[in-house]
């Protein structure tokens, strides 16, 4: 069996020592004569594996006490939704930051359910974040959200932007756990899983307390954070391969040293493709250095002809979905938390022969 790197902005690579952990106890899980994936979430043994995955979680965040955590089966994007659905407390208008693709569709679908106030918008130059001086953020707002991490156009926040008393909500979906964070900054925090701590299917919360309990009378039961917090996430049948894949995940960050060290690890990664790109006179990436992610490197070809040929010798390589988002064209490398550290040099090593081989030397 041979691995490769894969690329993808998600699903995307999973610890390979967590896989291997799955597979090995698959069949057999706990010596329970059946798979975590048979037993019942009414049964003592998952709550127990519920249980354990959310303090690990909270170790690894340092979540507060008045802090509840949600492991809810849905897409990331149902919380465009729940959200308003959820937050508005009485009240009418929310802020949005509108810094790229995914950002934008949080906007769109809040418009549903309230008057969406979009503070800041970097529509026309989706390479940067417009200065926070420049936001018109509404004192009245139930709350302001952003992205921390645009998965599509490679743009982060390097830092928590200050929005005074509104509580701030963020889709983290692409940068959960690839980095330190102070959790007491927000209001609600949440990612899908699939592209930096577990399989698809199950998209995580973790909410303020006193921002629960005054879902719009509409609200399906389902979508209602207060059910699912009154309930530890058993309401319904959760997504149990999805939550014990990512208690496995929580352990084996906890392992590499937490956090901080793994943050470490992916500024090193990161730093290691943009310096190349950068000295490079063929491969660029045209993001305002202070916004670059660390987590999706988009990049492109001085000769886009090349393209395709780049991704066929890529593939041949073991490098695979480099393919950039088709609505930004060109390349995009992610480097979660479980691409090692080998697969970037391995990526850097074949850009470098590509133009050696490839391209006419006089460029
Ligand atoms: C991938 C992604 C989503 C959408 O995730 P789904 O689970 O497919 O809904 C939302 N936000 C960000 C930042 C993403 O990267």
């Amino acid at each position: 069996m041979t691995r490769i790197y894969n690329f993808s902005a998600g699903p995307a690579m999973l610890p390979e020592a967590v896989m291997r952990q799955a597979q090995a106890e698959f069949l057999d899980w706990q010596s329970s004569g059946m798979s975590v994936v048979e037993i019942s979430h009414r049964s003592k043994p998952f709550e127990d594996l519920l249980q354990e995955a959310e303090h690990d979680l909270r170790d690894l965040l340092k979540v507060p006490k008045n802090y509840h955590v949600i492991f809810l089966a849905a897409p990331a994007r149902a919380q465009f939704a729940m959200i308003p659905m959820n937050l508005l407390r009485g009240k009418t208008t929310a802020d949005y930051i509108d810094t790229g693709i995914w950002s934008h569709m949080a906007a769109e679908e809040g418009k549903k359910y309230c008057e969406v106030n979009v503070a800041a918008s970097n529509q026309n130059h989706l390479s940067t974040i417009p200065a926070r001086s420049t936001w018109q953020l509404n004192p009245d707002a139930a709350y302001v959200h952003y992205t921390s991490n645009e998965t599509i156009n490679g743009l982060e926040f390097p830092g928590i932007p200050d929005v005074g008393n509104v509580p701030l909500v963020v889709d983290m979906t692409s940068s959960l756990f690839s980095r330190t964070l102070d959790v007491s900054r927000f209001g609600l925090i949440y990612a899908g899983c699939q592209k930096n701590f577990a399989p698809s299917g199950m998209t995580l919360i973790i909410v303020r307390e006193d921002l629960l309990g005054n879902a719009l009378p509409f609200t399906p039961t389902v979508l209602d954070y207060q059910i699912q917090v009154d309930n530890h996430s058993l309401y319904y049948t959760p997504c149990s391969f999805s939550c014990y894949f990512a208690g496995l995940t929580f352990k084996w960050l906890k392992q590499q040293g937490g956090l901080a060290e793994i943050e470490k690890i992916n500024r090193r990664k990161a730093a290691k493709l943009y310096h190349y790109i950068d000295q490079s006179n063929f491969y660029t990436n045209s993001i305002d250095p202070t916004y670059r992610s660390i987590m999706n490197i988009p990049f492109s070809l001085a000769n886009p002809d090349l393209d395709q040929t780049f991704l066929k010798e890529a593939e041949k390589n073991g490098l695979t979905n480099l393919k950039g988002h088709r609505l930004v064209g060109g390349m995009r490398a992610s480097l979660y938390n479980a691409m090692p550290e080998e697969g970037v040099d391995a990526l850097v090593e074949f850009m470098q022969g590509f133009t050696e081989e490839f391209v006419n030397t006089s460029i």
